[in-house]
This record gives C-alpha cells, sequence and structure tokens, in this order.
C-alpha cells in the first residue's frame, strides 16, 4: 500500500507546473530547417461544424461573469467549439481541413487596444515562457503576411488552430481571459497548433465523462479526436497540460462533469506549461531545447527532446498512468542535444 502511496507522490511531482525558478534559460536557438508542406501541416478535419463561425456576444456576457474563484475557466465559457475553437470567417467546405505550423517557429504579433498595462504584462510573461522553454518566436509584427492579432473584444476567450494565413485574431476578452498567466499560454498554444488534453483518444484510459452533469446541448465539447487525425509527438497523457479542460467544464449543476482516473490528480491549472506541452511544442517545431527539470523530478525524467517524435507505447489505465507519470513515456531517447 505505501508502495502505491509513494508512487502517486512521484507522479504528482513530476507534474507539477514549471515555474519560473525551475527554468533554464537557453540562449541559442537550434531550429532544424523543415522540408515539405505535408510535414508543415495541422489536421483540423476532426473539426466540428461549430468551430467556423462568428465572434459571439453571448459568450462574451458568459466570460464578463467569469472570477478567479468561479469553477472553471473562462475559456470553457464560450458557446465555440470545445468553448474557445474558432475559425472565424471561414467556412466549413472540405477543403479547409489544414491549417499549418508557424514557419521556422517564428510568430509575428500585434497587441490591439483595451488592455490595461498589467493585463498587457500578463501576456508577455506568457509569450517570455514560450521564449524561454521553447524555439518559438514571438515578434513584433512588422508588415509580414501571416500574423496574430490580439484582441480584447466582448466575445470571450477564443483562437483558432494552427496558423491559418493573413491576419488571425487571438480574443482574450478583459478581463476574464487576461487573469491568469496560464489562460494567455493556453489561447496562444491553439494559435500554434494544439487542440485539448482531453479531447486525446485515449482520454478514456485517463479520465471519466460524468456525461449526466454536462449542460445539454454541449455534449459536443467533450468529443474525442479520432486517431488518425491527431499526433501526441510522443508525449503521453498529460492531466496537467494547460490545454485540459477543469473538471467542471460545462456543468449544468455545478457537479463535475470529468473526473481523472487516478485520485488526486489535478487538471485544468492555469498557471504555466507543463512539462508534457513544452516537450510537445518542441517536437512539433523540432526544436532540440530541453525541458527543465523541477528539483523533485530531475532523477525522474531526463526530460531531454530530440528533433524527431519518437515511438511509443501508450501505458493505458491507470497503472499505466502511473508508470507514465514516474517514468515518463517508454521511449529511449539516445541522441540529445545539450543546450
Ligand atoms: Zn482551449
Amino acid at each position: 500500500m505505501s508502495y502505491f502511496l509513494f508512487l502517486t507522490l512521484f507522479g504528482v511531482l513530476n507534474c507539477l507546473p514549471i515555474d519560473d525558478d525551475d527554468v533554464i534559460i537557453v540562449d541559442s536557438v537550434d531550429l532544424n530547417s523543415i522540408d515539405g508542406v505535408e510535414e508543415y501541416s495541422i489536421d483540423i478535419s476532426g473539426l466540428d461544424q461549430l468551430a467556423f463561425g462568428i465572434p459571439k456576444n453571448e459568450s462574451g456576457v458568459a466570460v464578463s461573469e467569469w472570477t478567479d474563484s468561479s469553477l472553471m475557466n473562462p475559456e470553457e465559457m464560450g458557446e465555440y467549439l470545445e468553448g474557445d475553437i474558432l475559425m472565424p470567417g471561414l467556412a466549413r467546405n472540405g477543403i479547409r481541413d489544414k491549417t499549418s505550423r508557424w514557419t521556422d517557429g517564428i510568430i509575428p504579433y500585434v497587441m490591439d487596444g483595451g488592455f490595461t498595462q498589467e493585463q498587457k504584462d500578463t501576456i508577455r510573461k506568457a509569450i517570455a515562457d514560450y521564449h524561454r522553454l521553447t524555439c518559438l518566436r514571438f515578434v513584433p509584427y512588422n508588415g509580414q503576411k501571416d500574423y496574430l492579432i490580439i484582441k480584447s473584444s466582448k466575445t470571450g476567450c477564443w483562437s483558432s488552430v494552427g496558423r491559418i494565413g493573413g491576419r488571425q485574431e487571438v480574443n482574450l476578452q478583459s478581463p476574464g481571459c487576461v487573469t491568469k498567466k496560464g489562460t494567455v499560454i493556453h489561447e496562444l498554444l491553439h494559435a500554434i497548433g494544439f487542440m485539448h488534453e482531453q479531447s486525446r483518444p485515449e482520454r478514456d484510459d485517463f479520465v471519466t465523462i460524468k456525461y449526466s452533469n454536462i449542460k445539454p446541448g454541449t455534449e459536443v465539447n467533450f468529443k474525442k479526436s479520432e486517431a488518425k487525425n491527431t499526433d501526441d509527438f510522443g508525449v503521453g497523457y498529460d492531466y496537467n497540460s494547460v490545454m485540459h479542460y477543469s473538471e467542471y467544464a460545462f456543468s449544468r449543476n455545478s457537479q463535475k462533469t470529468i473526473e481523472p482516473k487516478i485520485s488526486n490528480s489535478k487538471i485544468g491549472q492555469r498557471e504555466g506549461l507543463s512539462r508534457g506541452d513544452v516537450k510537445k511544442v518542441n517536437n512539433m517545431y523540432n526544436c532540440k531545447k530541453d525541458v527543465p527539470m523541477t528539483t523533485e523530478s530531475n532523477d525522474i525524467d531526463t526530460g531531454k527532446v530530440t528533433n524527431t517524435p519518437p515511438t511509443r507505447e501508450p501505458q493505458a489505465g491507470w497503472l499505466g498512468s502511473i508508470w507514465q507519470s514516474i517514468f515518463g513515456d517508454k521511449k529511449i531517447d539516445p541522441e540529445v542535444t545539450e543546450k
């Protein structure tokens, strides 16, 4: 029994979010060139029709009622697909089933008006985390063809998935979506190319969806992605991902809608990127940057990242999840790039 407590404790420690004290600053950027359009593309063919439409004022009203003590995260309150995925102005026509990664990991951006100095600082801190932990570079917009405009219209928190080409909006309604740094990181991670963690094909091995507590009409937000449309970039299911729903997402009765199968596991954190998030971004963008380690876990998981997503045998079930928490993914990365 005590052995399992030990394992669970190790699992929890290994999943702590990375905070600023744990961060290793790496000056050099080592970004490989990537050849081929296919390799750059992000499959969005699995997105529901709901992801295509226009920003909604109703979502803004809901998010305006969000406070730091709300049960759910503000990006789970929108009327968009999964709460915050919106490809505005695009039609689902069967042709647009792919978006792109950002060329060379460079993301031109501009902040529109409407943010206080403090809120701008929150956005800058989110961007600084990407700069410290990944090879992505957010650069000031200077006439580039493709760029992000970060706005604060009263339509909630939302973003497209991946680079869609041209001017691309990320909306962070103030103050709800710019109260926590993790919310900003979450929306930017959509724009970088990622979906929600609990929509992974294998999620039922790790969480239980309580359909009886879900607000009627929002069940579609709990749909799983099909394996053929997703790439886990060699990273196992991550309760601590900043892309995971909170326990009360889309609840109709303040009861939990999603519950981890390992008791005491926390989901829905919006403090910052998890180690798994960092690994996924770096694998998607062929970045050979080390993932910093927490002091508690530095002898458990090497945290090294190679530029090739490794093959991995998923560790299914709660025992497998504990295994993953302790030993990381079942893989050996022989090639390690030192910073
Ligand atoms: Zn989201």
